[in-house]
């Protein structure tokens, strides 16, 4: 008999005074009992329209029942047949836009939670799966991943499981893209991403870490003198944008992007770091998705006595996750909604003293759906802040597709791929953030997952 339970099975957090002040994980998963208590709820549907919600197309249905079973191990390697990083999309997909939108017990109640079953199957399996990977056997083709983000890691995946000789080219000092320096530790704890790292490695993926494809070694290079027969770019969307308003060159304004790399990858949030940081004690921060919620909740870490979002439109339209509207609030982030930034006031020293703000209203529905923001005349006002950090969106650093020959964008500056990822260079796929612009976890993994298909027949046609 299945649970007929209306609404899912909460998961246990830390209470939101406590971790408000630390950068513990907010959430600390389903144990065992909760795990089959909830995966009972599943009807375990004959035409399984969870499923077509899944970008990557996770057999939901079979790794619910398995849990439900019992059977943990079995449930993760369900999963892990079409999803190579379960245990960061069970914390970070947008499951409520995604299977759980199609689920039918949200017809009348809440859906299954899949993604805390998810994130249960994966991190059980973590803690007491064996994990013996075996390295495929070498096919002898090699293989350039530009950027270890969540496109670059499936893509590289992949190949390898074909036997390929793949080499990870990435930027940064460690690997993980997105996943290590932009989504706090709260959110998405580094050690897990960090196996999924070493898992690779094990299968004979080489990871070489702070090289700046288009600085250190260009595209032409790695295929003309190092014998790579494909490349597959994924590198991101991590060029922060900013409003252009009077005042954003003063001292205490940062992107997002830089505050959350400060924090995560050069963990600024530890003593024993000596990271410059500004921990301001009262704090804006401009937009109204993931990432300002991260930032803003970041900033209440570090110790903010105000944190606000201010975002244009309504709360209906903020883009951030429900989840993370619902964890900020609860947090103490104050919410600033219908206003926009006008002018960022400094004081005689040149540090932040204020933002200056005009109130919006809604009108008709603009090109993206959304009702358009207008400025309602003479509400300006003033909010003191002594620093503020602007979540506006992020585009694809130019420097890849300024150093390599016949590579095209758009006006957006996204590398141009077609439906298998192919670039218009021959032999250059890309995917992820970097062909559609700052977009989701699971998105990036299913692009990778395409490329390496693609990159496969592209070799194997060539020999
Ligand atoms: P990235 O993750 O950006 O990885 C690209 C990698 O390429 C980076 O490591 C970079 O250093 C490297 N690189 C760049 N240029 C070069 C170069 N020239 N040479 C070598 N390496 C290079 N998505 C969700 O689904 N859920 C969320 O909750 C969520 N929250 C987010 C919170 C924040 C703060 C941010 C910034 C994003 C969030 N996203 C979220 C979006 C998601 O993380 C991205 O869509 C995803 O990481 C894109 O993956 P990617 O592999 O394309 O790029
Ligand atoms: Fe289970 Fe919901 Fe999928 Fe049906 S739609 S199989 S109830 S998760």
């Amino acid at each position: 008999m299945p649970n007929m339970c209306m609404t899912k099975l909460p998961m246990p957090e830390q209470d939101p005074k406590v971790r408000a002040r630390n950068f513990e994980e907010v959430s600390y998963g389903y144990t065992e009992e909760m795990a089959i208590e909830e995966a009972q709820r599943c009807l375990n549907c004959k035409h399984m329209p969870c499923v077509s919600g899944c970008p990557v197309n996770v057999q939901i249905p079979k790794f619910i029942s398995l849990i439900a079973q019992g059977k943990f191990a079995d449930a993760c390697s369900a999963i892990k047949e079409t999803s190579a990083l379960p245990a960061v999309c069970g914390r970070v997909c947008p499951q409520e836009t995604q299977c759980e939108a199609k689920c039918v017990r949200g017809i009348k109640g809440e859906p299954v939670a899949i993604g805390r079953l998810e994130r249960f199957a994966a991190d059980w399996d973590m803690k007491n799966g064996k994990h013996e990977i075996e390295k495929p056997v070498s096919n002898g083709h090699k293989v350039a991943v530009i950027g270890a983000g969540p496109a670059g890691l499936t893509c590289a995946g992949d190949l390898a499981k074909k036997g390929y000789d793949v080499t990870i080219f990435e930027a940064f000092h460690k690997a993980g893209g997105v996943l290590v320096y932009g989504i706090p530790e709260f959110r998405l704890p580094k050690a897990i991403v960090q196996k999924e790292v070493e898992g690779l490695e094990k299968m004979g993926v080489k990871v070489m870490t702070n090289m700046v494809i288009g600085k250190v070694l260009s595209i032409d290079e790695l295929v003309n003198d190092m014998g790579f027969e494909a490349v597959f770019v994924g590198s991101g969307a991590g060029l922060p944008m900013f409003m252009g308003i009077e005042g954003e060159d003063l001292v205490g304004v940062s992107s997002a992007n830089e505050f959350l790399t400060r924090i995560n990858l050069m963990k600024a949030y530890l003593d024993e770091y000596d990271t410059p940081i500004r921990k301001g004690k009262s704090v804006a921060v401009v937009g109204g998705g993931n990432v300002a919620m991260d930032a803003a909740r970041s900033a209440m870490r570090l110790g903010a006595e105000h944190v606000y979002i201010i975002y244009r439109r309504s709360e209906a339209e903020l883009p951030a996750r429900k989840e993370e509207v619902h964890h900020a609030k609860e947090e103490g982030i104050e919410f600033v909604l219908q206003t926009n930034p006008v002018k960022i006031l400094g004081d005689e020293n040149g540090n932040v003293r204020a933002i200056e703000c005009i109130k919006m209203e809604l009108g008709e529905p603009d090109a993206s759906g959304r009702r358009r923001p207008i400025p309602v005349e003479g509400s300006n006002y003033e909010i003191p802040v002594d620093t503020v950090i602007m979540s506006l969106g992020t585009s694809p650093n130019p420097l890849i597709r300024t150093t390599t020959k016949g590579l095209e964008a758009n006006k957006h500056g996204c590398l141009i791929a077609d439906e298998n990822m192919a670039t218009t260079r021959e032999g250059v796929y890309a995917g992820g953030d970097a062909v559609t612009g700052a977009a989701t976890v699971i998105l990036a993994m299913g692009a990778g997952k395409t490329a390496a298909a693609s990159i496969d027949e592209y070799i194997q046609n060539k020999k």
